[in-house]
Order: C-alpha cells, then sequence, then structure tokens
C-alpha cells in the first residue's frame, strides 16, 4: 500500500507545551504504524476543520483533560457537524474518569483507561466500517465498557514521533527529549488523578510497571540515530521506588551504552544512598522532588504526603552533596494555608537549597480527592465552571481565601524561584507580597527566573540562535497566559 492510500487517523490535542512531549498519543500512533496506517496531529489552537477538510482522515482521536473539556465540547459539535461520516473518539484523563462524557458530546466513543490493547482492535473496525460497541475500554453512548487489564510494558512498541515532530518541528530541533521507563505510582496525593486511577484498577494487574532496560535504552539509541539529543527527560510519575535490580543494571548500562545526561522525578520517601548514588551513576544530573507544603500538617492531612520535614531536608541534602541539580515544587492555596503556612512553603525550600524552587495553587481537578475535599469543605464555588479549574498559575478558585489572600499567594508564586535561589532578597520579597499590588514586572522577573533557572541547571541543553529566539517568543506567551487572570 503507497503512503498515499493507506488509511489515516488524525489526533486532536489541545495544545503543546515545550514542557512536554504527548506521550499517549504517540503510544497510539505506534499501534496505526503497526497496522499500516499514517498518523497526523492536531490542535485546537490551529484550524483544525481546514486541516479536516483539506485531507480528511478516517478516524480522529482526541485526547482531553477536564480543564479542556469546554473546548472540546465545542469542537467535537462543530466536527460532527461538518463531517458527520468520520468516526470519532476520545481518551486521556477525563472520559478516563468520566466515561459518562460520551452521552454529552459529539463522539462515537470514549476510552476509559489504557489504550494500549484496544487501538489496533479500533482501527480494525473502522477498516470494516463498524462501530466500536464490545470492545474493551470503550464507552459508547448507551452501552457501558469493560476495563482490560493493565497493559504488560514490556510488549510496547516504541513510541513513535515522527508525524508529531514533522508537524512541530521545534520539538524535533530540541535537544531535550522525554521518554518513559515506567507506568503508575504507588502513592495516593489527593491532588493527582493516580489514587483514582489505581482504585480503578485495583485487582486488575501491577500498578507500578516497568519496562525493561534493553528496552529503553534500544528507543533512545534510535531516537538519538536520528534526532539531535542532548539529555533526556524521563517523565515516569517516580522514576524509581528503591534500589533494586532494575536500577543496578540501568546504572551499569544506561552510562556505557547511551552516556546521556538526564533528569527525572522523584519522591523524597525513595530517596535513600543506595537509591541516588546509583541515579548519578547512571547519569542522572538533575530531578525534580516535590515538597508541595512546607507545613506538616497540610501536607499529610489535605495532601496526604506522608513525608517527614527531616526526610524531605534529608533526600535534598543527599541529591545536592552528589551535585544533581534539584527542582522542587510547592503548592500555595491549600485550605487551611495562612500567610504563615505559605512562608513554611518558602522557607522549606529555601532550606533544602535547589537550584529551581517553583510555587504553584493547588487546583481541584474535578476527579481528585482534592476536588472531593473542596466540595465536602464548602470551598469551592457552586457556579466553579471546568475552565476556573484549568490552571495552576491563576489566581485561586477555592472561597476559604479572601481577594488579599489570593493576590499574596500569586505574588508569592512570582517572586518565590527568584527568593529560593537568592534568599538574601527574602526580607524585600515579603514587603513586596505583602505591601505592593501584583504587577507586570512581578511577572516578568517570574518569566526570566523561571526559565533562567529551568534551563541553566534542570534541562540544560544548547539552542541555535532561532531556537532561543523561537523559545524565549514561545515562554513569553505561555507564562503571560497562563498568568493572565493574576
Ligand atoms: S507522587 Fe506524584 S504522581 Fe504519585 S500520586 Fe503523588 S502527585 Fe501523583
Amino acid at each position: 500500500m503507497t503512503e498515499q492510500n493507506r488509511p489515516e487517523v488524525l489526533f486532536l490535542i489541545h495544545d503543546v507545551a515545550l514542557a512536554g512531549e504527548p506521550h499517549g498519543i504517540m503510544q497510539l500512533a505506534a499501534y496505526g504504524k503497526r497496522k499500516g496506517w499514517v498518523s497526523r496531529v492536531t490542535t485546537l489552537k490551529l484550524d483544525y476543520l481546514a486541516e479536516i477538510e483539506e485531507r480528511p482522515p478516517q478516524l480522529i482521536a482526541a485526547s482531553f483533560m477536564s480543564a479542556d473539556y469546554p473546548g472540546f465540547k465545542k469542537a467535537f459539535s462543530a466536527i460532527k457537524a461538518a463531517f458527520p461520516a468520520i468516526p470519532m473518539i476520545g481518551g486521556g484523563p477525563h472520559p478516563t474518569f468520566d466515561p459518562d462524557c460520551v452521552e454529552q458530546l459529539a463522539l462515537d466513543a470514549v476510552c476509559v483507561g489504557e489504550g494500549d490493547q484496544v487501538f489496533e482492535l479500533l482501527l480494525e473496525r473502522v477498516e470494516q466500517g463498524q462501530g466500536f460497541a464490545g470492545l474493551p475500554n470503550i464507552r459508547t453512548k448507551g452501552n457501558p465498557h469493560i476495563l482490560e487489564p493493565l497493559a504488560h510494558l514490556d510488549e510496547l512498541p516504541f513510541i513513535e514521533r515522527d508525524f508529531f515532530y514533522e508537524k512541530f518541528p521545534i520539538f524535533a530541533r530540541f535537544k531535550l527529549k522525554s521518554f518513559f521507563t515506567s507506568r503508575g505510582c504507588p502513592y495516593r496525593c489527593t491532588y493527582c488523578f493516580n489514587a483514582s486511577y489505581n482504585d480503578m484498577y485495583k485487582g486488575m494487574g501491577k500498578i507500578l510497571r516497568k519496562r525493561p532496560v534493553s528496552d529503553v535504552i534500544n528507543e533512545v539509541l534510535a531516537l538519538k540515530a536520528k534526532y539531535p539529543l542532548e539529555y533526556i527527560r524521563f517523565a515516569d510519575d517516580v522514576f524509581q521506588v528503591k534500589a533494586d535490580a532494575w536500577l543496578e543494571e540501568f546504572a551499569e548500562r544506561f552510562p556505557k551504552e547511551v552516556g546521556i545526561p538526564f533528569y527525572c522525578l522523584m519522591h523524597a520517601n525513595n530517596v535513600d544512598e543506595a537509591v541516588v548514588s546509583l541515579l548519578y551513576k547512571a547519569g542522572c544530573r538533575s530531578a525534580c522532588m516535590s515538597i508541595e507544603s512546607g507545613d506538616p500538617e497540610l501536607r499529610k492531612l489535605m495532601l496526604k504526603r506522608n513525608t517527614s520535614q527531616q526526610k524531605i531536608i534529608d533526600a535534598f541534602d543527599l541529591f545536592n552533596s552528589y551535585g544533581i541539580n534539584m527542582y522542587t515544587n510547592s503548592m500555595l492555596g491549600i485550605p487551611g494555608a495562612g500567610f504563615e503556612q505559605e512562608l513554611a512553603s518558602l522557607d522549606l525550600s529555601i532550606r533544602c537549597k535547589p537550584k529551581y524552587g517553583s510555587f504553584t495553587i493547588i487546583t481541584p481537578y474535578p476527579g481528585t480527592q482534592f476536588h472531593d475535599i473542596c466540595v465536602e469543605q464548602g470551598v469551592l464555588p457552586s457556579d466553579a465552571s471546568d475552565e476556573m479549574l484549568q490552571s495552576t498559575r491563576e489566581t485561586s478558585v477555592l472561597t476559604c481565601f479572601n481577594e488579599q489572600e489570593k493576590q499574596m499567594q500569586i505574588k508569592l508564586l512570582k517572586l518565590g524561584p527568584v527568593t529560593v535561589r537568592f534568599p538574601v532578597i527574602k526580607p524585600l520579597t515579603l514587603f513586596l507580597v505583602q505591601k505592593v499590588p501584583d504587577n507586570r514586572l512581578f511577572s516578568l522577573v517570574y518569566w526570566f527566573f523561571r526559565n533562567y533557572l529551568f534551563s541553566k541547571y534542570i534541562v540544560p541543553v544548547q539552542f541555535g540562535t532561532k531556537e532561543k529566539v523561537e523559545l524565549i517568543w514561545r515562554t513569553l506567551v505561555e507564562d503571560f497566559l497562563q498568568l493572565k487572570k493574576s
């Protein structure tokens, strides 16, 4: 079959951000490739209707989160009205936690949970001109779904990136690329989808699954042969939970066979000398380890992060002693947090000495326990729309804070990173946060230090002039749009 008459799937996503490549659709594209399908991608920010008109695909597959629900709802209606014959399916976090949404959306079906086992079956149905009812993990209008056990990661094809890089070449040129070595997280933080996800899949397979070391190495080498690659971001929720045989093999082989430094995410509870020394040996040169709140009570009761203050400090000290550049995040605006508790987060961040200490506003994403807690406590406005619950960099939507408190949180979010890096300015920061109204200069300071610290210490990759200009423009747009409501 020639490229021209191969069937096509058009993936529809909300937008692209340099912070991460859309692994979910790239994984599905790999299954499509195996079946002889061509993948394309577009976003809600582009003229997707014109793209469909110009080259109608055989299937449209959208991946969306709750925060993007309103935009996708409109898009599905517009697409269905213009192209009623093209089958359209939705997947990702929102349909997983609200599969009934298929009844309200102009979609033919939604995929609940992992789409690995079903995507090829789905393509076969399209080839045969049949509907999707009865397929595992698939809910169609009026037909419930049956959940399949979790996928075995050693059976996954390597993700397919070419179609995405062709559409968005800056990602191909960007010398940082992301990979996964695992799926799943054993923790149950209230503000995260993993707790609900783990409940949904309880008894249906191992939650925390690791790929064979050889697969990870071979995937990186294959990509390195094709695209520029200087630094790796392992995007696993928690890269490693202990110094086990997997980490020992990885630490032995990865530096010899790949030899590219990497960044990963860790949880302080899983950090000890054995883990950090193996990570360093493997090539870990930067890592993210969230504090989330400097107040132990809030951390434990509101967030279900059962990590002591001392454990957090010891974990950072250990990473710092190996010269691994640390990035941490703390969430402001947790119900029950007054100025004292917000300052505790700033102080703990300063004590932990990360190279980049960021701050966000906690967001009650629908489908998380934290959302339910906010509803129970009556701090979520009854008219809160999904659009209001979408950003961790906008003023809090919670009613337990007055306008002045919300403004202080957002000013701390903006001035926190520079203060954590240069603690000597803390008195000035406190003065500005308490006495000076929020303004564009704070946003500019935030934008500059966020991008400077991140690119200097956390993902230190080299850019050509063209990339630099494009990146500056993109980060400016992304940051200022995110901060638009503050
Ligand atoms: S450790 Fe991270 S990924 Fe895991 S549940 Fe908590 S927030 Fe989610």
